[in-house]
């Protein structure tokens, strides 16, 4: 669906100030190339895939096997090219205004299933259930292990356009020695508006995404400047998580998925949490999927850092989920400026998103 009505207007991210994205609908404006489909890969086994059932020898040793070595449905690897290891004898070096810390952190590979070509908007709701329970076992364990650990970043890569080395669907964590500067600048910010607002943003824009419309008047004339409806961005509702298109984000079709109810921590989300959790991830990659003809994305759980960093940032800080399909690869105004351009409307990629299913 398309509503007809160009936009063209800088949209500030609300938890991210100094974030904005073009939103240029004009067909004619399309500054980038369109990547290429994915065709769905139907094969559930691939013989010199190292992920597949069989070829255990090809990674590093299992470090988890879900529900057991032989039959196993979720696997979890040291990753073999680690992007961060163990502590080397470098240490920390500087050099005027050069500061190097050490490439000091972990890194693992969560075979997301069994089944080559499976992808995550076709598993069930209980292996969904289970993945994230995984997730959330492998972050509390690597907190508990280190405290020099900052941040846990589990993420996923699917489709080449996503940057996905490999095509069975995996899932990585990375422990971090640092707090990635997006979360940061998220949790910092968020903390201000707490300050100031008494209360956290996030629930302030899910109450905002629940409301239904809302008209803006004219002060003197009283007449109808605007009317806004507010409850357009809703892609997927659970009972107790909700999937939002942005207003203001850097991709097309980035969606956002967040506990209705505040919590800062992924790892305090029970397996009640979850079984809600995996539906509504299941139907909003199936809603994506279907829509885009076949997603190639990254997603990425922001969730609140441990350590002194940021002591106090449970009432401020609400663990999300962000599911960022790529449909076009930035170019040098993106890079240069850092002003994403969205060709599709946020509303109208919402509403598209939402009539993709039943
Ligand atoms: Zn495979
Ligand atoms: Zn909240
Ligand atoms: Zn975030």
């Amino acid at each position: 669906m398309n509503t007809g009505k160009s936009i063209r207007e800088i949209r500030i991210n609300p938890i991210i100030p100094t974030e904005s994205v073009l939103v240029a609908t004009d067909r004619g404006l399309r500054p980038r190339k369109e990547e290429e489909r994915i065709p769905h890969d139907p094969r559930d086994h691939v013989d010199n895939c190292p992920f597949c059932k069989g070829n255990e020898d090809a990674t590093p040793p299992t470090l988890i096997a879900l529900p057991d070595e032989e039959n196993w449905e979720i696997r979890i690897v040291q990753n073999l090219f680690p992007m961060l290891g163990r502590d080397s004898d470098q240490g920390d070096l500087s050099f005027g205004l050069q500061q190097v810390m050490d490439g000091y952190g972990h890194h693992e590979v969560i075979i997301d299933h069994d089944r080559h070509g499976m992808t995550i908007h076709e598993m069930s709701v209980e292996h969904l259930g289970l993945l994230l329970g995984v997730y959330r076992q492998r972050m509390e364990e690597m907190y508990a292990s280190d405290t020099r650990i900052k941040y846990v970043l589990v993420f996923k890569n699917f489709g080449v356009a996503a940057g996905a080395s490999i095509n069975h669907t995996h899932s990585q964590l990375i422990a971090l020695p640092i707090i990635p500067g997006n979360l940061h600048s998220e949790v910092e910010q968020s903390h201000n508006h707490y300050r100031k607002f008494n209360q956290c943003i996030f629930c302030s824009l899910i109450d905002e995404a629940l409301t239904f419309d809302a008209t803006l008047y004219n002060r003197d004339s009283g007449e109808v400047r605007r009317r806004i409806d507010v409850g357009q961005y809703v892609v997927e509702r659970g009972e107790r998580f909700i999937a939002i298109k942005p207003f203001a984000s850097r991709y097309e079709w980035e969606v956002h998925i967040l506990p209705l109810q505040h919590q800062s921590d992924f790892t305090s989300a029970t397996d009640v949490d979850f079984a809600d959790f995996a539906r509504v991830l299941k139907r909003t990659m199936q809603r994506l999927d279907k829509v885009l003809n076949g997603a190639q994305y990254n997603y990425y759980f922001h969730s609140v850092p441990r350590g002194d960093t940021f002591p106090d940032c449970a009432a401020s800080f609400h663990w999300h989920l962000e599911i960022c399909p790529r449909t076009g690869i930035p170019a040098g105004f993106e890079l240069g400026s850092g002003l994403y351009v969205s060709t599709v409307s946020p509303e109208d990629a919402a509403a598209q998103l939402r009539e993709a299913l039943e």
